[in-house]
C-alpha cells in the first residue's frame, strides 16, 4: 500500500475541513463569530496526539469529533478557554499571558508532552492557523 500523494491529502484535509465546519455550525460555539474559526479539544489531548501535518491533524479532528471531543472556536475564544485550562491544571504562570505575543508556530517542537508551560505555548501556536486562513 503506497503512501497517498500530496494532493490527495490536500483534498482529503479540504474534505474532512468542510465536514467539521458544517457539522459544527460554522460559528464559535461561544459567540457565534464566523471568524478566524479554529478546532479545539473540548477536553485537552495534547499536542502529541494531534499528529504532524495538515492532513493528519484533520484527521485527528475528525476522530475527536466522532466521539463528541470537538467545538468550533474562533480565536478570542479559543485563547480565553486555553487559559482557563491552563488555569485548570495549575500550569498558568501569570496573569500577562494574554498581553503576550503568539509563540512562532516554527517554534513548537516536532513531539510534546503538555507537562510544562512552554509545551502548552507550542501546543497552541499548532492550533493556531488551523483553519488555514
Ligand atoms: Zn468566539
Amino acid at each position: 500500500m503506497s503512501a497517498p500523494s500530496a494532493s490527495m491529502k490536500r483534498t482529503a484535509f479540504l474534505r474532512r475541513k468542510a465536514y467539521l465546519l458544517n457539522a459544527l455550525s460554522g460559528c464559535c460555539r461561544k459567540c457565534q463569530s464566523e471568524r478566524d474559526l479554529q478546532f479545539d479539544c473540548i477536553t485537552p489531548r495534547g499536542h502529541a496526539a494531534h499528529g504532524s501535518g495538515l492532513y493528519a491533524r484533520m484527521l485527528f479532528y475528525v476522530r475527536e469529533f466522532e466521539v463528541g471531543n470537538l467545538q468550533l472556536l474562533c480565536a478570542r475564544c479559543h485563547r480565553q478557554k486555553t487559559i482557563e485550562d491552563r488555569r485548570a491544571l495549575g500550569w498558568i504562570r501569570d496573569a500577562a499571558f494574554l498581553e503576550e505575543p503568539a509563540p512562532a508556530a516554527s517554534q513548537a517542537p516536532a513531539q510534546a508532552s503538555l507537562s510544562t508551560a512552554s509545551d502548552w505555548e507550542a501546543f497552541c501556536a499548532r492550533h493556531r492557523g488551523t483553519l488555514g486562513t
